[in-house]
């Protein structure tokens, strides 16, 4: 069973019934829907498809919703999309317009306020450059540095300028509300730029009422990264989003960026996800390339939680193959994973409390004996994210009678949860953890388990840990 979770953004390649079955059996953990691209309704559609599939598997396949953010983004071009010619003039508004190859709007009002003569403007990914010559009266003067094609409603990027605007726009607003309608699990949060931005959501929840939505932090800007530590403490996780961050930064400090982050999130204690092309060959062709391969090996080996497939699973040619490629990948990672030095370095920077004793112990004695699972009972989920945070060699079976807390924990490192009853004592966790052990990981006669947990409830701690033969 791996452990490193797998998140699929669902598009058109993979919003079938069919193809998402194929897709939970090959591996994946997570379904991922990016509103800047997918509307409400096929959103819903494919999620009513997800739940029935996490019936027909006793499986959680946990539900992320991906917001817009306060991206700068095209105005609408003619026929969707123009050609920029290197050394052409084009004047750029701040009013929209529809878009030529000689103008075109951006959906910021105070642009020509707010940038600077010589400041760039990235189009299409950072392909196409655009360089400010002049201000004119209502309007931006540019020359083409970087032709190439721009598309409407695209993003824009203008590296290291603070814009003046909400966090939260009306259609992020809007797409908050529906996410709480369709009882998502995860939020990820699109350029964050400090933990200001990360209360504006979690205020917004708050006035919905909700109370379980988990916050994914996108690392996608240099602010972002500057504010990492205060953005960990008030998210759940975070992402390190490849795709927009690679424009904001030079592209080869990425890889020392990702290291950095993921360790982060690990010593924070939250989840940590690396996004974006990891295996993106595959969107044409039913096999990776070998720097795909070890982009995948090694963002496993960082410790990431979590991976993340976009243009693969949307609208490439191949989803299930991928889910299936990155599952092997990540197995084959996992072999070589030097699981002693793993916790040892986490336990330096844990807090020496109840729990982080046990969870430390469990795991100490799961690796030395080579026990086949740890089953963790627990109420809020606390219990089995430390336990996940010293990265176990055996898979993770968290027990709960709190749905939320089952939900919650679908992005950890190695953790499998499971809706249970509330139990009415130790014996009773014993044989039921037994039980789920035994029906997840097909375990045979002498195989050993260990199991964790508090009993009684009302303590609200972990007490006991136990070693069960099958
Ligand atoms: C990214 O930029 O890498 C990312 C995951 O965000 P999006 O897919 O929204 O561009």
């Amino acid at each position: 069973m791996k452990k490193t979770k797998i998140i699929c953004t669902i598009g058109p390649s993979s919003n079938h019934i069919d193809i998402l079955r194929k897709m939970v059996e090959a591996g994946m953990d997570v379904a991922r829907f990016n509103l800047s691209h997918s509307n409400h309704s096929s959103c819903h559609d494919a999620i009513e498809k997800i739940r029935k599939l996490e019936q027909e598997y006793q499986k959680t396949i946990g539900i992320l919703f991906d917001t817009n953010g306060p991206e700068l983004r095209l105005g609408r071009m003619e026929e969707d999309a123009c050609f920029l010619k290197k050394g052409s003039e084009v004047k750029v508004y701040g009013m929209p317009i529809l878009g030529t190859s000689t103008e075109f709007s951006i959906n910021y009002a105070n642009l020509l306020e707010d940038v600077s003569i010589n400041t760039k403007l990235l189009l299409s990914d950072g392909k196409v450059v655009l360089r400010i010559v002049s201000k004119l009266e209502n309007c931006l003067l540019c020359v083409v540095e970087e032709e190439g094609f721009v598309y409407s409603n695209r993003t824009v990027h203008i590296p290291n300028i603070r814009f003046n605007m909400d966090y939260l726009s009306e259609k992020d607003k809007e797409d908050i509300r529906f996410a709480v309608e369709e009882k998502v699990d995860f939020l990820a949060l699109s350029f964050v730029r400090s933990h200001f931005d990360v209360l504006d959501v979690t205020d917004y929840l708050i006035e919905l009422g909700d109370d379980h939505i988990q916050l994914i932090s996108k690392i996608e800007n240099n602010d972002a990264i500057e504010e990492i530590d205060d953005i960990l403490k008030d998210s759940d996780g975070i992402m390190v989003a490849r795709g927009d961050l690679g424009v904001e930064i030079p592209v080869e400090k990425l890889p020392g960026i990702q290291k950095i982050m993921i360790e982060k999130a690990k010593e924070a204690n939250k989840i940590g996800i690396v996004a974006t092309e990891l295996l993106s060959t595959m969107e044409i062709d039913s096999k990776p390339t070998r720097a795909e391969v070890s982009d995948v090996y090694n963002a496993v080996i960082d410790g990431s939680d979590a991976i993340m497939l976009s243009g693969e699973t949307t609208i490439g040619n191949y989803p299930v193959e991928t889910v299936e490629m990155m599952r092997k990948i990540i197995i084959s990672a996992e072999e070589d994973m030097d699981y002693i030095s793993l916790l040892e370095n986490a336990m330096r920077s844990e807090k020496q409390d109840v729990t982080s004793s046990i969870a430390y112990s469990v795991v100490d004695s799961a690796n030395r004996l080579s026990l086949k699972a740890i089953v963790a009972s627990t109420n809020s989920g606390y219990t089995a994210k430390k336990i996940s945070r010293f990265r176990p060699k055996c898979p993770i079976i968290a027990t709960s009678p709190n749905e939320d807390t089952v939900r919650s924990l679908a992005l950890y490192f190695g953790i499998y949860p499971k809706l249970v009853n509330e139990y009415l004592s130790t014996d009773e966790i014993v044989d039921s953890c037994k039980r789920e052990a035994i029906q997840a990981l097909q375990l045979h006669a002498h195989d050993q388990i260990i199991i964790t947990g508090g009993f009684p409830a009302s303590l609200n701690n972990t007490n006991f840990m136990k070693i069960e033969e099958i």
